[in-house]
Parts: C-alpha cells; sequence; structure tokens
C-alpha cells in the first residue's frame, strides 16, 4: 500500500518510523510518503492561511497550496494504479471505525490531507473529487488542533491490517470490534501476583470452557462499558449458555437482535 500525508508539521509524523508500522515501512510492506504544504507554496512567506470570508474567529487553509500538493501525489501514483481515497481528518467528518480501518486496508493507495486552524477551504474537496474519493473521517467526537494525531492513528489502524504487518495474523481475529464486541480480559504469569489469582478456567487447559468464559466476559465488558455496540446485535444463533448470560445482563433477543430490557 501506498501512503502520502500532506501537512504543515512533517515531523509531527516522525513516530511512523517506529514500531511495527516503521518496521512495515522498512519491509517494503508500506510505502509512506510525508509532504510539507508549505513546500507548494510559492510566495516568500510559504503562507498557507488566511482569513475567513464572512468573518469569524481563526483563519482558513488556503486552497492553492493543496491543490499543488494534491495534483503532485496524483502525478507520483503507480501508472494504471485505481483513484487514491483522500482521506480528510475532520471532527465533522463520518466516524474512524475498526470496519472503516478494515475497509480502508483493501486500498492501494490512501492520502491524508492535515487540516490546521479552522480548517481547508471547502472548494479544494469539490476540485479533489475529479481526482480522489474524498472521505471526511473522525476520529472522535472532540476536536484536535490538527489532523495530524488523527493520521498518526488511522495509519497504525489500518497499517497492522496489511499482510505481514503483525507477526501473528490470529491476534488480529479476537481484539475489541473485530467481532462487534470489546476483547475479553488477558492474563500472563505469574498465576498469583500480589494476592491476586488468574481466573481458575484459564489454568484449566479446557478450550471449550475458555472459549465460553471468554465470550461472556466480552459480553460483560460490553454491556458495562459500551452499550451501544450490544443494542442491536446480531445474536440469531448464539449458543443458549450465551444467551443466557445475556439475559442476566438485562438484554433479550428480539427477531434474532439483542434488545436491552426496559429497567424496573
Ligand atoms: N473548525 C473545525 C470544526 O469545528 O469542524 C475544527 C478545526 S480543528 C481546530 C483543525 C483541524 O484538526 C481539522 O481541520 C482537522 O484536520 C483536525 N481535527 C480536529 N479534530 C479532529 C477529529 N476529531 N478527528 C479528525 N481530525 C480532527
Amino acid at each position: 500500500m501506498r501512503i502520502d500525508v500532506v501537512s504543515i508539521f512533517p515531523d509531527y509524523l516522525a513516530p511512523l518510523d517506529l514500531s511495527l508500522i516503521g518496521k512495515a515501512r522498512q519491509d517494503g510492506l508500506l510505502d509512506l510518503h510525508v509532504h510539507d504544504l508549505r513546500s507548494f507554496t510559492t510566495d516568500r512567506h510559504r503562507t498557507v492561511d488566511d482569513t475567513p470570508y464572512g468573518g469569524g474567529a481563526g483563519m482558513v487553509m488556503k486552497p492553492e497550496p493543496w491543490a499543488q500538493a494534491l495534483s503532485a501525489v496524483v502525478e507520483a501514483r503507480p501508472e494504471g494504479a485505481r483513484k487514491p481515497v483522500l482521506i480528510v481528518p475532520s471532527p465533522a467528518g463520518e466516524r474512524f471505525t475498526q470496519a472503516l480501518a478494515y475497509e480502508l486496508a483493501e486500498e492501494e493507495h490512501l492520502t491524508f490531507a492535515c487540516g490546521r486552524y479552522e480548517g481547508i477551504d471547502e472548494r479544494v474537496f469539490e476540485w479533489a473529487q475529479e481526482h480522489f474519493e474524498v472521505r471526511p473521517v473522525s476520529l472522535g467526537d472532540y476536536v484536535l488542533n490538527g489532523g495530524e494525531v488523527a493520521v498518526l492513528a488511522m495509519v497504525e489502524a489500518v497499517g497492522r491490517l496489511l499482510p505481514g504487518v503483525v507477526g501473528n495474523p490470529e491476534s488480529l481475529v479476537e481484539e475489541s470490534h473485530s467481532d462487534g464486541l470489546l476483547e475479553y480480559p488477558v492474563y500472563t504469569k505469574p498465576s498469583q501476583w500480589r494476592g491476586r489469582e488468574v481466573p481458575a478456567v484459564l489454568l484449566s487447559g479446557n478450550h471449550g470452557k475458555i472459549a465460553q468464559w471468554r465470550r461472556h466476559e466480552q459480553y460483560r465488558r460490553t454491556a458495562e462499558r459500551r452499550p451501544d455496540l450490544l443494542e442491536g446485535f446480531d445474536a440469531g444463533n448464539l449458543p443458549r449458555a450465551d444467551r443466557s448470560e445475556l439475559h442476566v445482563l438485562g438484554y433479550d433477543i428480539v427477531a434474532g437482535r439483542l434488545v436491552r430490557r426496559p429497567i424496573g
């Protein structure tokens, strides 16, 4: 996969040289390029922002440096490659999820446009649709100072799904959000630590019982921390023991979907 990131703070993306993503780059699994938006300006001050039309606080990123930078990305893409996806980090975008990470991991080429100030002149995205599939994406319902932190998170979440990046691909299967639930609690040696024991079932060697315990812990944890994930969860084919566990947690199955029982 090729990834291009455009930012006025290219050094912000330095952590992408580290750990598994850094190794994936070294191994040629990820071809990642970071571009300084200011190098696409033409004035002496390398200006990238100006005051907003209509008034109001803050500055807006000028369109022309963005058009120049994104044109350079389009020109550098491999011959015959599909239209690249342009991810625009924005608190006003669709929510970034594990499902979207899987979808993006199927792409050949992703480009990220890191906004700053009050964001980028909207006309850039209208123009960019000729060359990219444009997707505004939010990391969550809060406001950051710039798109770089969001890009670090998204590149890591997508990059680790590429074949060969994570040593044991099995470890991707049972993670939080891979099946719509949060992950079960995990433990390692020693089995006794500061007066606390590992749940006995994990030492039993009974794989069926361990799998059931883990699934039930997933339900419990998800009900406690993220009940929104359980509402509407596809429960059509769950074993009887799982249904009982969910009943205890306050959920019924209606037309194959989990529904929270009204309290009281
Ligand atoms: N005025 C914008 C608004 O209210 O939607 C916020 C601009 S924010 C201060 C500057 C930049 O940070 C945005 O252009 C975007 O690139 C990035 N950003 C801020 N919050 C984000 C979030 N939750 N997810 C992704 N990117 C975000």
